[in-house]
């Protein structure tokens, strides 16, 4: 993807969530992951089965995909193309 001068762009997301909470972690029970489907004790926070890891990526993977919508959307100009819209009205 590339911004609209043609420029590439590059986003990095990294989540690292705080999965410290005994709720995060069930001591009795290895079941699947919902995302990768090995066994894990790790409880996402709806309390089904997710590693840490496969919850931080699911959600970068979101952020990310939010992060390019906005680049591609034009109903939000960057800042430099609002002043040369309000110069370009002036000047008509
Ligand atoms: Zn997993």
């Amino acid at each position: 993807m590339s911004t609209e001068s043609g420029t590439p762009m590059s986003v990095l997301v990294k989540v690292d969530l705080d999965w410290s909470a005994p709720g995060h972690w069930d001591a009795d029970h290895s079941l699947p992951c919902r995302v990768c489907s090995d066994t894990t004790q790790q409880r996402d926070n709806t309390d089904l089965p997710c590693h840490k890891h496969c919850r931080e990526d699911e959600i970068a993977r979101e952020l990310l995909g939010r992060a390019y919508a906005l680049v591609a959307d034009e109903r939000f100009p960057a800042p430099a193309q609002q002043g040369l819209r309000a110069r370009t009205e002036v000047a008509r």
